[in-house]
């Protein structure tokens, strides 16, 4: 099919990467690109790092307004799908708006895009806490710092740091409190783990480990264990959740992420699904996986767009791979580990880490050369095995 109608459902970082690839892979048919946020799609990584020292916006755009227009692609953002139709193949906006003023939208392909949203934890005075997931709470969480505070973060992932580190720089106090008994927990080696909490302790940071938070006061955090953290700005950053709701609406099979297979097809043909909303079979383990990643999103992207314009439909195998901005460390993970595989850590900014004695995944700091020959040696089915590491010294770019 080459030109029908492909309708995309969220005009994120994945969405807006499909539009674009459609037409680059010669799709002739009309695309419209439907997104519940206001203005231009725009990339989020930026909102935990530089936006909120420079507030710049503006360099945010994934395109400029000009692009879409002269791709011929739909763009609708302000605007939220609240209903699928698969017999008709159909889409209902919660709104009457755009050209024709309608509020139903057919399609012939519909790509389903619609990311995340934070997990807000059932804890009482949590509405007390700010997120950070849009250009909006980006917004708001600047203005919150515009004078000296006492920051409270609940959630030792990647977001929670990368905004304390950066909630530091600007001379704020800082504390991070985790449930888990180490940062990152879900996808860094304790290795890695620990070394971050030195980084963070280092900036003069904060951190507990190991207890939930219980309560958010107007004075800060309350932890499980009866620990008070005085605060006047609570960041929750306590991870995600899968936008489905409308998938599953539609009837389509939905388990932690809309479930495609490894052609990132839903089980209705005309419907793909891709990105932070998606789960997919890792290539590596057969396991169905949902990577939250730039990566992810624009690799999934081209490749659904390939399907669609009749340029591929292999199956998705692209290496998984992922970078994080705290303070002057740039930490990138090549490939995908799980907390229980093995890590040998041969520097402290560079562990590898196996799985029955297979190389899963490599974590570096501020070594690009190691994580792009990483990312090469990674492909499914050709990782090498820890022996012909160790015969060569670890050394992957010998490689
Ligand atoms: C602060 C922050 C920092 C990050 N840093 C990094 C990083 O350093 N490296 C990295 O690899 N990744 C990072 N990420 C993750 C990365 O941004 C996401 O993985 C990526 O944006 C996923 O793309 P997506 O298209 O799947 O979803 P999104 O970009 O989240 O887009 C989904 C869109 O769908 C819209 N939508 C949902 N439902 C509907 C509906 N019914 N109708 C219309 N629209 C709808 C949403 O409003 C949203 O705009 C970061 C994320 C955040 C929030």
């Amino acid at each position: 099919m080459t030109d029908g109608h492909v309708v995309i459902i969220g005009a994120g970082q994945g969405g807006t990467q499909a539009a674009i690839s459609l037409r680059q892979e010669g799709h002739a048919g009309p695309i419209t690109l439907i997104g519940e946020e206001p203005g231009l799609p725009y990339q989020r990584p930026p909102l935990s790092k530089a936006f909120l020292k420079t507030g710049e916006a503006g360099k945010l755009a994934l395109r400029p307004g000009h692009f879409f227009a002269k791709k011929d692609i739909t763009l609708r953002t302000g605007l939220r799908v609240g209903a699928i139709d698969r017999a008709a193949r159909r889409v209902r906006l919660d709104a009457a708006e755009g050209p024709d003023g309608g509020r139903e939208l057919g399609y012939d392909h519909l790509i389903l895009a619609t990311g995340t949203r934070n997990l807000v934890p059932p804890i009482p005075g949590i509405s007390r806490a700010l997120g950070l997931r849009t250009l909006d709470d980006a917004r708001a969480l600047r203005r919150a710092l515009d004078r000296p505070r006492r920051v409270a973060v609940i959630g030792g992932g990647f977001i929670g740091l990368e905004f304390a580190a950066v909630a530091r720089a600007l001379g704020h106090e800082v504390t991070v409190a985790e449930a888990a008994p180490r940062l990152m927990a879900r996808v860094v080696s304790p290795e890695m783990s620990s070394a971050f909490a030195t980084l963070h302790r280092g900036l003069g940071t904060g951190l507990v480990l190991g207890q939930p938070v219980a309560e958010v006061t107007d004075g800060g955090i309350l932890l499980a264990d009866g620990t008070a953290i005085a605060a006047d700005l609570v960041v929750l950053a306590a991870g995600v959740r899968p936008n489905t709701e409308l998938s599953e609406a539609a009837g389509l099979p939905v388990d932690n992420g809309i479930r495609v297979d490894a052609r990132l097809r839903t089980a209705d043909p005309a419907i793909h699904a891709l990105g932070d909303c998606a789960a997919f079979p890792d290539p590596v383990s057969g396991r169905p996986v949902r990577l939250e990643s730039v990566q992810a999103a624009t690799d999934h992207a081209r490749s659904i767009a390939r399907a669609i314009a009749g340029s591929g439909g292999a199956e998705y195998a692209a290496v998984p791979w992922f970078w994080s901005d705290q303070a002057d460390w740039k930490l990138q993970i090549a490939g995908l580990a799980r907390p229980e595989d093995d890590s040998l850590a041969l520097t402290d900014k560079l562990v590898l880490r196996f799985r029955a004695d297979q190389l899963v995944a490599v974590e570096t700091i501020n070594d690009a050369r190691t994580h792009m020959a990483a990312r090469r040696l990674l492909a499914p089915g050709q990782a090498p095995a820890r022996d012909k590491l160790a015969a060569r010294d670890y050394d992957l770019t010998t490689f």
